[in-house]
């Protein structure tokens, strides 16, 4: 079977998350569904202000089909309480939606995603947004950035900034009008602002751990105070 993107497996009448969730788990659009247990989609409230965009699942989120379950997602987690964030009103996502991984004996080694797996699975991302109305998104890491913002943009050139929504995207017209109902009908998408930050593993990985996550917050408190 050719694999050629998740676009194909998206059916064009999901209206709700859930639908979207469900026709993910069928997903074949790239060969990161072969090794890894299941996709894991995004969770949370369909009518979140934030939007959080990571990476991909690790090694507990596949097992578990859930995002940010693990070790990163704890420290986000606390991190967002630290913000001022509403746990409440998140809505917590992956720009590639299969766990990419080598093993090692009897371990699964986290693996970046290529460019070609991030290019495979950005019509799901596509898909959320244009049922989610989040007033803040925020990029976490490398790989969420290429995802949405292209492979040009630098994380730690522009992190912590409040930037246009869509415009600031690699394709704006991707996300710019939204569907509305089963008729295909479209709305312009409401005024959201982007700001991009490092991914909650980069804390667990750095020689500073403390300094790191001081960062992250401070990232996230600037997104709690561009809410309305
Ligand atoms: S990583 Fe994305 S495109 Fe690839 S199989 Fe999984 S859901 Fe589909």
């Amino acid at each position: 079977m050719v694999e050629s993107g998740a676009q194909e497996f998206i059916p064009p009448e999901a209206d709700t998350i859930d639908e979207l969730r469900a026709a993910a788990a069928g997903c074949r659009g790239c060969e990161l569904y072969r090794d890894a247990s299941q996709t894991v989609f995004g969770r949370g409230d369909e009518h979140a202000r934030v939007v959080l965009v990571g990476e991909q699942p690790g090694d507990v989120e596949d097992q578990k089909g859930l995002p940010f379950v693990g070790p990163a997602g704890r420290l986000l987690r606390r991190a967002v309480d630290d913000a001022g964030l509403d746990p409440g009103q998140l809505y917590l996502t992956n720009a590639v939606k299969h766990f990419r991984f080598e093993l090692r004996g009897t371990r699964r080694i986290h693996q970046t995603p290529d460019r070609v797996h991030i290019t495979a699975c950005r019509p799901w991302l596509v898909a959320e947004f244009a049922r989610l109305r989040p007033e803040v998104v925020v990029v976490l890491g490398a790989t969420a950035a290429k995802a949405l913002l292209g492979p040009t943009f630098r994380v730690t050139r522009q992190r912590g900034e409040l930037l246009p929504w869509p415009a600031a995207a690699q394709h704006p017209e991707d996300f710019a009008r939204v569907p509305v109902d089963r008729t295909g009908a479209v709305a312009d998408a409401p005024d959201t602002r982007l700001l991009a930050t490092i991914h909650p593993s980069a804390v667990l990985r750095a020689d500073n751990q403390d300094v790191a996550y001081e960062g992250l917050v401070a990232d996230l408190t600037v997104a709690a105070g561009a809410l309305r």
